[in-house]
């Protein structure tokens, strides 16, 4: 039957006969036309690179074994009555990501190097050469320098679930190190982590429909959020307004309401104006306050610490808290394992006087209280002689998130500053006065992964079926059971967390801090004195020993000075164009360490251009996997291999295979088999084989991704009845439960078939508690270097001056036209812009230095430097410019790019531990590098170039 629709796949079928035509007498053109729309073969595909949240599923269209088209499905169903629906879903990468698959820069073959790292000479060798040379070094460095020295970068990859994942299993089993990629790409944000002890609360993005009032905080979804950007223009048609904030004005501010330019840097100035006009004004939401918050809890004057139970009762729970309540006139304890508050009326205002175990009392006060005082300093006129916002403007914008439903969302530049921390706690604490998380249509938002438990599972397995499934799960319970036991008040939410925090010092995953402190010679930036916050009493080198000394990172400081790095592996990233400081840092410091540079991609990246050996891979189409499912979409999106891939590239998945095989083998030969790592952890290479394929039941991804589905159907997070046959009729499958991680218990609201997912519903409607030190919200941090550098509460601080004193700050932000670096030299992409890398520059101030429009400039400080062409625009603030990231560093002149101006700093206070929820998991709090508002000089180029 023929179906009209704008589906390609209608043009297959030729209409049913009409009312009969006149006889044409040629029309082969038309035959012409018919034959370039027949396909052999139709797939269900997507783009599994990190273009969060991505998730779109895509038709290829493949005739004779060449993928020539692809459209955005455009199948999504209507979720919530009244609100708009996902589709279509699809962004101009994805329109022509085919023409990747037949580009330039793909590299078909294994290559060594042949001449010097960066020369550009290369020889083809085989899979087996390839495999053998990686597995010699990877054995080398085991024998010689213990297997801390085999370093894998943390990446979301460039295929989905079925991409890196299986190298993980490697280093994991080696006992190699994984760099932890939340803080490798900086997605982490410190201030949400700092304020609910997880960074990831994630609303549906049909869930902003629900908003009154959006605040977009240094974001720019125009160019960043292109697939689900129609929901903030529908929340507009239905009533919303949309506030922008930020030091440019970016083409996303055409789309809003507001505009609010704000200099760099100064927003903690900006948001807690806004909180003084709430709590001044009477505006804030005293109950809700009191309940989620720690703000009730009783300070004592003294010391600026909480009140604790061993101040009280000489000895106890270190982390029971007190309230002073108004209706029994007494210090009472605040509930640990729930959130409800009782017949308890909390005080928020007031000092009083609390008795302590030795008989003697001490003045308390409640953290609201300290807080009203502390805003007295940020009133409008005050905050605005700060961040340059009109007093008017923070009084309008505070009367609005007072007084609506609002949200507002932290780009992912918010998280990049040096003080990203203070400024999004300050936001988050306008959204605590104002009761707006926990509802549909408020809150924060970040990125998170969730309910693919599959793989997780499969991790655990060490053979198929479910009754093996059954036994991981069953010890996977025993053990929540047993920490619920020593604290029967840990919610779900917090054993799980408890559970995989205390697992870190078995995994190979690591926070790169120690990585870049001890191998990429960071350690003396961060000790320079000048490119840090001046409140920083102390070198950075005590606050590092201290943290170590005290064991607050306890099992994951490695790699040490000890373990040289000799085995570097990129899979599907491109650290030396992503980590800030980039080749400045690392071909100085970390190369020379390294005896192999491994890059596994499918394309000749500048990392891959500085590396040993170069192992192509099977591109999107060309392989089955998933893409990295997230509670933004609640999909998980499958993209089945639509064409066999070409020549000599092989999935990510058969090169961990092989290369464990290889391990294997060669280990043998030498007679060398089991080694304690530097933890003490036992490793034996004779079964690493036999553990990647689970007793060889495991080795195609076919079967894996089998198995992955069937186990996370049992567990109740995919509707019964989904296989991967269903997965390849449909593409795509909503979840029906978050499933066991703590990063998907961590959305804490249920997951309702015909609802948007509001995140943090547990704690507003079940009174669930947070998983912080307090089990509230927690804006008050009383960890002694907090305390020290006066940041317990949010406070505004200069952005120092990281890179030297020079006349501007530097930003970035992701660019239009590509994901990261995948897509930027595309050449179809690349005929929509200039196509090469460039600095937006204030008319002005290009002006005043004789800098015209497309003129190439020097970027400069005491960091380095690097050459670009400037684009001038009145949209940049006199002394910012901006440097889009994702350009190729092989792009710039001499291959130096913008990462030669970053010092990557991190923030000492982010070392902070032994303070309940300051501690390491996965993906979560851990020191991250910065790189926004780096200080930078912009001159004219020499004479010469
Ligand atoms: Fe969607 Fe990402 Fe593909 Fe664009 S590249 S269509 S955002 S999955």
């Amino acid at each position: 039957m023929f179906v009209p629709s704008l589906d390609l796949r209608a043009l297959q079928q030729k209409p049913k006969a009409g009312p009969p035509q006149k006889e044409l007498p040629y029309r082969s053109w038309e035959d012409l036309y018919r034959q370039k729309w027949q396909w052999d073969k139709v797939a269900w595909v997507s783009h599994c690179v990190d273009c969060y949240p991505g998730n779109c599923p895509y038709l290829a269209y493949v005739k004779d074994g060449i993928v020539w088209w692809e459209e955005p499905g455009g199948t999504f169903p209507t979720i919530e009555e009244g609100v708009p629906d996902m589709n279509p879903m699809g962004c101009q990468k994805g329109a022509c990501w085919s023409q990747l698959l037949y580009s330039r820069e793909r590299v078909l073959h294994p290559l060594k190097r042949a001449g010097e790292r960066g020369e550009g000479k290369w020889t083809r060798i085989s899979w087996d050469e390839a495999i053998t040379e990686l597995a010699d070094s990877i054995l080398d460095a085991i024998q010689e320098n213990g297997p801390h020295s085999v370093v894998l970068e943390g990446t979301p990859a460039q295929g989905g679930m079925m991409s890196a994942m299986h190298l993980n299993r490697i280093i994991n089993d080696i006992g190699g190190i994984h760099n932890d990629v939340n803080a490798v790409i900086n997605d982490f944000s410190p201030g949400i982590y700092l304020t609910f002890g997880k960074f990831n609360p994630a609303s549906s993005n049909d869930d902003i429909f629900h908003s009154d009032f959006i605040m977009f905080t240094h974001f720019n979804p125009v160019y960043t959020m292109i697939p689900s950007y129609h929901f903030m223009a529908e929340a507009r048609y239905h009533g919303a307004e949309i506030a922008l904030v930020a030091p440019d004005c970016s083409p996303s501010h055409v789309h809003t309401d507001y505009y609010v330019p704000i200099r760099a840097g100064t927003d903690a100035a900006l948001a807690l104006g806004m909180a003084q006009v709430i709590v001044a004004e009477n505006l804030y939401k005293a109950d809700f306050i009191k309940e989620q918050t720690d703000l009730a809890l009783l300070v004592r004057v003294d010391t600026r610490k909480f009140l604790r139970q061993p101040d009280v009762k000489g000895d106890g729970l270190d982390d029971q808290f007190y309230f002073f309540d108004t209706r029994s006139g007494q210090v009472v304890e605040a509930p640990r394992g729930t959130l409800a508050l009782g017949e308890v009326d909390p005080a928020l205002e007031g000092r009083y006087r609390a008795r302590l175990a030795d008989g003697t009392e001490v003045e308390v006060t409640p953290a609201f209280e300290i807080l009203k005082e502390r805003l007295r300093d940020y009133e409008p006129e005050k905050a605005s002689a700060i961040c340059g916002v009109n007093p008017d403007v923070i009084r309008t914008l505070a009367h609005k998130m007072a007084t609506k439903t609002g949200a507002i969302l932290n780009g992912g530049t918010s998280f990049k500053y040096y003080h990203a921390d203070l400024q999004v706690r300050a936001y988050i604490l306008v959204m605590g006065l104002t009761g707006n998380w926990g509802k549909k249509g408020t809150g924060p938002i970040e990125w998170s992964t969730c309910s693919f438990d599959g793989p997780f599972i499969f991790a655990g397995k060490s053979r198929g079926g479910l009754e093996e499934t059954k036994q991981v799960l069953s010890m996977r319970e025993d053990m929540i059971a047993l920490l619920k036991a020593e604290d029967p008040t840990l919610s779900d939410e917090m054993a799980t967390i408890e559970l995989s925090a205390r697992a870190m010092p078995n995994q190979s995953m690591t926070p790169p801090v120690f990585f870049w402190y001890y191998q990429c010679g960071y350690k003396d930036n961060w000790n320079r004195r000048q490119w840090n916050d001046p409140t920083m009493a102390r070198s950075f080198d005590e606050y590092l020993n201290e943290a170590v000394d005290k064991g607050w990172w306890e099992g994951v400081v490695r790699p040490t000075d000890k373990s040289p790095t000799r085995v570097y592996i990129e899979c599907g990233g491109n650290t030396l164009r992503r980590t800030r400081g980039g080749q400045v840092q690392l071909l100085k410091h970390l190369w020379p360490k390294a005896k192999k540079i491994v890059t596994i991609d499918w394309r000749m990246n500048t990392t891959g251009l500085y590396s040993d050996l170069f192992l192509p891979v099977a591109h999107h189409y060309e392989k089955l996997t998933f893409h990295i499912p997230t509670p933004h979409l609640l999909t998980l999106t499958f993209s089945d291999q639509a064409v066999d891939p070409p020549e000599d590239t092989l999935p990510e998945f058969e090169i961990s295979r092989r290369l464990a095989e290889k391990i294997v083998e060669r280990a043998k030969d030498r007679g060398f088999s089991e080694y304690l790592d530097a933890n003490g952890l036992p490793h034996d290479l004779a079964t690493l084989y036999d553990s990647f394929t689970k007793g060889g039941e495991f080795v195609t991804p076919e079967r894996i991704a089998e198995e992955w589905v069937q186990d996370t159907t049992f567990v109740g997070t995919l509707p019964k009845g989904t296989t991967l046959d269903t997965l390849r009729e449909k593409g795509y499958v909503r979840f029906i439960d978050w499933g066991l991680s703590p990063i998907s218990l961590n959305q804490s609201s249920d997951l309702k078939p015909d609802e948007t997912h509001a995140a943090f519903r547990w704690h507003t409607e079940n009174k669930i508690p947070y998983p912080t030190l307090t089990r509230r919200a927690q804006f008050y941090i009383d960890h002694d270097w907090f305390l020290e550098a006066g940041e317990e509460f949010p406070v505004h601080k200069e952005n120092p001056p990281q890179g030297g004193d020079y006349p501007f700050v530097m930003t970035s932000g992701h660019n239009r036209w590509s994901i990261h670096s995948m897509n930027i030299v595309n050449r179809i992409i690349q005929e929509t812009h200039r196509g090469r890398p460039h600095l937006v520059m204030n008319t002005d101030d290009a002006a005043a230095r004789g800098i015209s429009d497309n003129e190439e400039v020097q970027v400069v400080n005491d960091m380095g430097s690097f050459c670009v062409l400037v684009k001038l625009s009145q949209s940049v603030r006199p002394g910012q410019v901006i440097s889009y990231n994702g350009w190729e560093p092989y792009q710039y002149r001499g291959w130096q790019d913008a990462a030669n101006v970053e010092p990557g700093m991190v923030k000492w206070l982010h070392l902070a531990g032994g303070y309940g929820h300051l501690r390491y998991w996965p993906l979560q709090w851990q020191p991250a590098q910065v790189d926004r508002a780096v200080t930078v000089d912009v001159k004219k180029m020499e004479a010469g170039g």
